[in-house]
């Protein structure tokens, strides 16, 4: 008898699962209530779908296998961060984050294994892009956070970013479907201002969102607002530079009249200077925008140290006396390498975004 290759059932989407319902000789709406157990109650195994009878549970699994996310380790921080290493259908690890602060509970998820942006100060971009991460396996980041969140706080998740490993806009289309799905009512029904998306700004993919919409909120990685300061540190500012950024910033703005957030760390003796504070507040004004200045955490005894606190309120003082908002974000679970660039992620990882 011929094998059948089982598929990834959080693949099809509840219109594929109708049809293949009816195929089967089943009634359409059981698609209904299997997508209600895979999606809004994540369920890891058909056996728990209690409402859908023996015979077709064993039909799914004849066809289908659920591709579920599994945390490896999870590691408390002495802050209450807790820092979850995510093990992928196929044993690769991403890692993502639960923040608590008096008000918030925030998940810092990842979009992909690995980078391919070689960002100078960064953790990840030493592992290489090893692959995209599904739309199902970033969803399920979130909801492992979720339910560490009521297990460990008692509260509800409220926010999420996009600041884990990987680039966000490089697996765009997986990180759009992830972003429908926790905030459709058929999954977490989150609200879209509670997310961000991080990224270090590739102009044609801006444009795309603001072309495609998006209600969610957008940080930009900028660290610098001089060409040369930000090359050296993110190469992929030689092919995108500033000029190009902004232009596409205000783009973005006309579309959706979204401020945006600039994640910005001060490093000692490469952007810790009034030129690159008056660069920065000039950068500020082409749209309407806010800074939030974050600690920078060694990842190795690299050229890369977290600059002084004077250096740091001369950037506030000269952002503040042009009208802009700037928040100085202190870094979390540093003592599980949970904090910025000791993720093996993205730098940003600190006190996060607030919009
Ligand atoms: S900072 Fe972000 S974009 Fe840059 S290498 Fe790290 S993960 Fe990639």
């Amino acid at each position: 008898m011929e094998e059948i290759q089982k598929r990834d059932i959080r693949k099809l989407s509840q219109a594929d699962l109708e049809e293949f319902f009816l195929e089967q000789g089943e009634k359409k709406f059981r698609a209904k209530q299997v997508y209600e157990w895979l999606w809004n109650k994540s369920l890891k195994n058909f056996d728990e779908m209690t409402n859908i009878s023996l015979s077709t549970r064993e039909m799914l699994k004849k066809y289908f296998i659920i591709n579920h996310i599994q945390v490896d380790l999870m590691q408390h921080s002495q802050d209450g961060t807790i820092k979850n290493a995510v093990k992928l259908f196929d044993d690769k690890i991403v890692e993502s984050v639960l923040i608590p602060t008096s008000k918030r509970i925030t998940a810092c998820v990842s979009s992909q294994v690995g980078c391919s942006l070689d960002c100078n100060f960064c953790a990840t971009a030493r592992l290489k892009r090893m692959r995209n991460l599904n739309a199902d396996e970033i969803y399920d980041q979130v909801v492992a956070i979720k339910d560490e969140a009521e297990t460990y706080f008692k509260r509800p998740l409220t926010n999420i970013v996009f600041m884990g490993m990987g680039e966000p806009l490089l697996n765009y289309s997986n990180v759009i479907d992830a972003i429908d799905k926790i905030t459709s009512s058929d999954g977490l029904g989150m609200a879209p201002r509670r997310i961000t998306l991080s990224t270090v700004g590739i102009p044609k993919m801006i444009k795309k969102m603001a072309d495609d919409g998006v209600k969610f909120n957008l940080a930009i990685s900028l660290h610098s607002a001089i060409n040369e300061t930000r090359s050296r540190l993110m190469p992929i500012n030689d092919k995108s530079p500033l000029e190009e950024l902004g232009e596409s910033l205000r783009y973005w703005y006309e579309k959706t009249k979204r401020k945006v957030t600039y994640e910005y760390v001060i490093w000692d003796g490469i952007n810790d200077d009034e030129q690159h504070a008056r660069a920065l507040a000039k950068f500020c004004k082409i749209i309407p925008s806010k800074v939030n200045i974050i600690q920078y955490n060694p990842i190795d005894e690299g050229e890369f140290r977290q600059a002084s606190k004077a250096a740091v309120e001369m950037y506030v003082r000269i952002l503040e006396s042009q009208g802009i908002i700037a928040k100085v974000r202190k870094s979390r679970g540093q003592d599980i390498d949970a904090a910025c660039g000791q993720l093996a992620n993205k730098n940003e990882v600190a006190e996060l975004v607030k919009i």
